[in-house]
């Protein structure tokens, strides 16, 4: 537990932030992946057996661990990441750019047999890309990292989750969380197939599907609201604890058993929509940290995705407090 923050508390906005009765900011860990994104921008992608040459490159942070952690951190918040490197020289390139978004590294392991999880993504002119990702360390992650993290799991107060390490290691956390009276934000992304299996479904507090996902895990697309109702029935029927559809552009679907709640999104300028839906659950968990409502944590939420379509990159695109507090700010 980490004692609320007095920079929380803005002018003008106390009747919207509703902090924690407790006083006290709950603890957030992350358990995931950790990329390097090479990313290369060309007027077009080359086609198969082509060359040809690009304008210029970034190397940044990426992995769904990664942005979710380097989001809650770049709001201020304290997060732990769970997740595991190679000994080379793109996990020594994440560890900085990691500490860089003030993400500590305490508890990220460097396999000495695997390489750094890597996207190698090409952007054309047009905005359309290809990406090849190696999961590399990232598919190494397993119960010996829940074992040696297994203090911090079981005192944790908030785990978030996404599915680009394996189920049963990710099972294994979630149970620690659980047992220890934590919640779990689930993010099944990318979603399988086959869906996900009952044990699962039902330590779910907050699953978080974005359109395409909603549509493997239930059937419904959903393009309105009350689809989007209705394809999260679907998940609570089968023992989440509540739903949040992520729909780009259109906003985000609030529902539980008892409630549907729709937040459109906020109106900005959208140049690169990569990691909203990451900048989105960071939010989150930052506003559910400090003691927010379930509604007025998934605004936050939309607010911060929002702002991240703003810029590009993955997890640098991730906004500051003082930006996303400005955007809800400006919308009331
Ligand atoms: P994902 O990145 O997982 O596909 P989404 O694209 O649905 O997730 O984005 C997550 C959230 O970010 C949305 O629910 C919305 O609140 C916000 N968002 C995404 N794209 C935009 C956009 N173009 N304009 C405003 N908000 C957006």
């Amino acid at each position: 537990m980490f004692y609320l923050q007095e920079s929380f508390h803005y002018q003008g906005i106390q009747d919207f932030v509703v902090t924690s009765k407790k006083d006290e900011i709950m603890s957030i860990v992350v358990f995931g992946s950790i990329n390097i994104d090479l990313v290369t921008y060309s007027q077009k992608l080359p086609r198969p057996g082509e060359t040809l040459h690009g304008e210029r490159y970034s190397i940044g942070l990426g992995g769904k661990g990664c942005n979710q952690a380097a989001a809650v951190a770049r709001l201020g918040g304290e997060v732990q990441l769970v997740g595991r490197i190679g000994a080379d020289d793109f996990g020594q390139s994440a560890t900085t750019l990691l500490k860089e978004n003030g993400v500590p590294t305490d508890h990220i392991t460097t396999d000495p047999k695997a390489d750094t999880g890597l996207a190698v993504i090409g952007v054309e002119n047009s905005g359309e890309n290809c990406i090849t990702v190696i999961g590399g360390a990232n598919m190494a992650v397993n119960g010996d990292d829940v074992k040696q993290n297994s203090d911090l799991f079981a005192k944790a107060d908030l785990l978030l989750l996404q599915m680009e390490i394996h189920l049963e290691p990710a099972m294994m956390a979630m149970d620690l969380v659980r047992k220890g009276g934590g919640k779990v934000i689930f993010d099944p992304a990318p979603a399988p197939r086959e869906g996900l299996p009952q044990e699962i479904l039902e330590q779910i507090d907050i699953i978080t599907p974005n359109e395409t996902e909603t549509e493997i895990l239930t059937g419904i697309y959903p393009e309105t609201e009350k689809e989007a109702s209705m394809a999260a029935k679907v998940l609570l029927d089968q023992g989440v604890q509540s739903v949040i559809v992520k729909m780009g552009a259109k906003g985000a679907c609030y529902c539980t058993t008892d409630e549907t709640v729709f937040i459109p999104a906020y109106h900005v300028k959208a140049i690169d929509t990569v990691a909203a839906g990451d900048c989105f659950n960071g939010g989150l968990a930052y506003a559910l940290s400090h003691g927010w409502e379930m509604v007025e944590a998934v605004r936050f939420a939309s607010a911060c995705g929002a702002l991240s379509t703003t810029r590009a990159g993955a997890s640098s695109s991730a906004p500051t407090l003082d930006q996303t507090m400005q955007l809800l700010e400006s919308d009331r």
